[in-house]
């Protein structure tokens, strides 16, 4: 057998080894709960969803969710070359590919000038089609019905940048009145969301435009924060704007997004307002967010998450994350434990996940971008007999405690999280 050449293991199918002895040092790695012998049976399971993972709409939907799926020679066959696509390329590259350096992004007065599609183009014609003159009348909860109502084609391959304010979107419409009904979130006139330890999804801030869209009833802001933000856009804001109540047809769609120079908006209503904190989250000051958002989140990659999620269950808000894989999911529940006694709600697949499959060196799960959503469970309050405010888990049975000590990896890379966004 070749060196470079690796094989899945032969029960689950998820992880690649160059050779038996590979498998045989890993099916008895130390402690127990690292081992494949530990892992195998749960990948196996995680591996079952691959086909529901990739039942999508699209055209493309066959090329895109394979195993071989070659994403940059999928972009170039369609031109998408430039801007928004070109950023995605390097977004969710493979291992081993440089990260893309921060210098070379475009500046926020940049991406702040004009049409806020023109960053979606490729080099043919328009891809986002004119805004419909209708607000939706129902809720979509599928890239089919949003597609639809949108005037996209399904040979579209937009769904790849739209998965990030259509997550919000869903957790908005769906999961906080779920989880949350005593939030009444869907009557709220106004929200405040936090993305927390955001970083590459701000890069492409301007696909939360189309959250004016969807939710043209709601005055958003979005306040992006996290150390890995540029240290230049800290303390940043703007607004973006639907000019008037119609929304004109052309490409130019009747947006306004400006920078904002410090005079407050009066009547936000139909604003997304933009804010960036290039700080840990813990030293962020301010009101209380109505909820909280994390893309990709990868809870046991970076120490700052130690702070915030102790610091999320203090403010007892709604938060929800996504992960590119259920193994992710557990590592995160583990964290939760570990750093706040609580926990996660069980993950469920992300209607609106990206349809691109990643692709890692040593295995061969399902991993998506966004492909999962759960929401934390916080350990209710010292000593208090009421249920904490929001609380989403029945009391009954505590389902906080992990059935195996939760024990935080850090640095256990099995079965392999190279391709993930996060390094
Ligand atoms: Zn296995």
């Amino acid at each position: 057998m070749s060196t470079t050449h690796c094989d899945p293991s032969p029960q689950c199918g998820a992880v690649l080894y160059c050779g038996e002895a590979c498998l045989q040092t890993d099916w008895k790695r130390c402690p127990d709960d690292v081992s494949h012998q530990f892992w195998c049976p749960r990948l196996a399971a995680f591996m079952e969803r691959a086909g529901e993972l990739a039942t999508l709409p699209f055209t493309y939907t066959a090329e895109v969710t394979s195993e071989t799926f070659n994403k940059e020679a999928f972009l170039a066959s369609r031109g998408l070359t430039r801007g928004y696509w070109m950023q995605l390329s390097m977004l969710i590259s493979g291992p081993g590919t440089p990260r893309h350096p921060r210098g070379s992004m475009p500046s926020l007065s940049l991406l702040l000038r004009g049409d806020p599609y023109q960053l979606l183009q490729g080099d043919g014609p328009a891809l986002m089609p004119p805004v419909p003159p209708d607000p939706p009348r129902g809720l979509f909860g599928s890239w089919q019905d949003y597609y639809t109502w949108r005037g996209l084609s399904f040979d579209s391959p937009m769904a790849v940048l739209l998965t990030y304010p259509l997550t919000v979107y869903y957790v908005i419409t769906h999961l906080v009145p779920q989880s949350f009904p005593e939030l009444n979130i869907q009557n709220k006139q106004s929200l405040k969301i936090h993305v927390v330890e955001a970083g590459k999804e701000f890069d492409l801030v301007m696909v939360f435009w189309e959250l004016l869209v969807l939710l043209p009833h709601v005055a958003l802001e979005l306040q992006f924060v996290g150390d890995g933000l540029p240290p230049e856009s800290d303390q940043q804001h703007f607004t973006l704007q639907r000019d008037g109540p119609e929304v004109p047809v052309r490409s130019g769609s009747g947006v306004s997004a400006r920078l904002n120079s410090g005079t407050k908006e009066k009547g936000g209503r139909r604003d997304l307002h933009i804010k960036v904190s290039a700080r840990p989250y813990h030293l962020l000051q301010g009101p209380k967010p109505d909820l909280v958002i994390g893309y990709n989140s990868g809870f046991g990659l970076k120490d700052t998450w130690l702070s915030l999620l102790p610091r999320l269950q203090s403010l007892r808000v709604p938060a929800f994350f996504t992960e590119s894989s259920e193994y992710g999911c557990v590592m995160d529940d583990q964290t939760m434990a570990v750093a706040t006694g609580g926990g996660t709600s069980p993950p469920q697949p992300n209607p609106f996940r990206s349809p691109f499959r990643l692709r890692a060196a040593d295995n061969c799960m399902p991993w998506y971008c966004n492909a999962f959503i759960f929401h934390l469970v916080y350990k209710p309050p010292q000593g208090g007999a009421a249920r904490p405010a929001p609380g989403p888990a029945p009391p009954a049975p505590t389902p906080a405690a992990p059935p195996a000590p939760a024990r935080r990896r850090r640095g256990e890379k099995k079965p392999g999280r190279g391709s993930r966004r996060r390094s």
